[in-house]
């Protein structure tokens, strides 16, 4: 029997997990849910305990985690978010974050070339290191303030190692080796020895500045693009919103080696709408997908995306993608194409 630790968290996370949920369920496929609701904000601010060790070894004991959204106006100490996401992803060692970019139906697309529009590509970002991971390595002074950039041979290796596994058509590597020697050096001469084990993929370099250009001009060249942490933190919201807008996306952090993997929506907890019922549902349902997927329910998860294609086109949509459905109703439209 799967398990599936579920966490809605804070904001919209309850809403968009319930009808993740509820999807998950129509499948029929067994999956235990063991919902863990008491991790969330309001706890933090009674007991200053952002993930207990008990909760911890609760959702580390599971298949796999379905996250709903962390933050809240009420904390502005980043010690909370960090507690529960950052902690669970560094714990578990989820280096390998997994971010598709498809666009659901041509006209949510804001490129004005029609052509362009087949987007479907996958970001791989690694996780654990990179100019985010160097924590320990910085410098703050009134004038003059350094942020260190860290990358081992072996968080390079695993990740790129990763993105081949993902690859169908073509793998691009993104960098800055022109600009950011040391590691831009080690980031190529690891792609290049990668690569040659994978001579059947198409492998191609880009500097992080002509990718970003590319993907507007033109994302149909993209299959699965493999960068760093703080690189793919740019590029892969620049994805998302050419295929959709944050509503729609979805992603997993996944350890490879481990097969443990934690999915969530791309988009946090949305104090602004939080209790209007408003919420797009569809990253929540596409990263119950994509968790499917990696738990080895791959022809449901492909049930799920065309279903969610289906309502989509058919016009049911929540009002960030310009419809006036609830998050209960755009839930249940995915489910009745199911
Ligand atoms: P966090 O710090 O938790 O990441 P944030 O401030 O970066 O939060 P979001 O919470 O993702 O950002 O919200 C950004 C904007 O997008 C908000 O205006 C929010 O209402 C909107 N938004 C986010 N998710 C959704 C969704 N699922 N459906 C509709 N609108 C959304
Ligand atoms: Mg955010």
């Amino acid at each position: 029997m799967t398990r599936l630790a579920v966490v809605p968290g804070d904001g919209i996370g309850p809403e968009v997990i319930a009808q993740a949920l509820e999807t998950v369920t129509a499948l029929r496929i067994g999956i235990e849910f063991d919902v863990l609701d008491h991790i969330n904000a309001g706890t933090f601010l009674r007991t200053g305990v952002a993930l207990s060790e008990e909760d911890f070894t609760r959702i580390a004991g599971c298949d796999a985690v379905l996250l709903g959204a962390v933050g809240d106006p009420r904390v502005i100490t980043p010690a909370y978010a960090r507690g529960v996401l950052l902690s669970l992803r560094s714990r578990l060692d989820l280096y390998a974050n997994v971010r598709p970019a498809r666009l659901l139906h041509d006209d949510l697309s804001p490129l004005r070339d029609r052509a362009n529009r087949g987007i479907d590509c996958v970001i791989v970002r690694e996780n654990t290191e990179g100019l985010y991971g160097g924590s320990l390595h910085r410098m703050s002074g009134a004038e003059v303030a350094i942020d260190i950039e860290v990358s081992t041979a072996r968080g390079v290796r695993r990740i790129v190692e990763h993105a081949f596994s993902l690859a169908r058509r073509g793998m691009c590597m993104v960098d800055k080796s022109n600009a950011v020697p040391s590691g831009g050096a080690l980031w190529q001469r690891i792609w290049r020895e990668t690569a040659a084990d994978h001579p059947n993929v198409a492998t191609y370099h880009l500097f992080a500045d002509v990718a970003a250009m590319r993907l507007v001009a033109d994302p149909t060249e993209f299959d699965v693009i493999v960068t760093n942490n703080s690189f793919d933190d740019i590029l892969s919201d620049l994805a998302a919103q050419i295929a959709g807008g944050l509503g729609t996306a979805a992603s997993a952090n996944v350890n490879p080696d481990t097969g443990f993997c934690l999915c969530e929506p791309v988009h946090g907890s949305a104090p602004d709408i939080t209790g209007t019922g408003t919420a797009n549902p569809v990253g929540a349902i596409l990263s119950a997908a994509l968790l499917l997927e990696h738990l080895g329910y791959g022809s449901e998860a492909k049930a799920v995306r065309s279903a969610v294609d289906r309502a989509v086109a058919a016009g049911h949509r929540t009002p960030d993608l310009g419809g006036s459905l609830t998050t209960q109703q755009a839930g249940s439209a995915v489910r009745a194409e199911l």
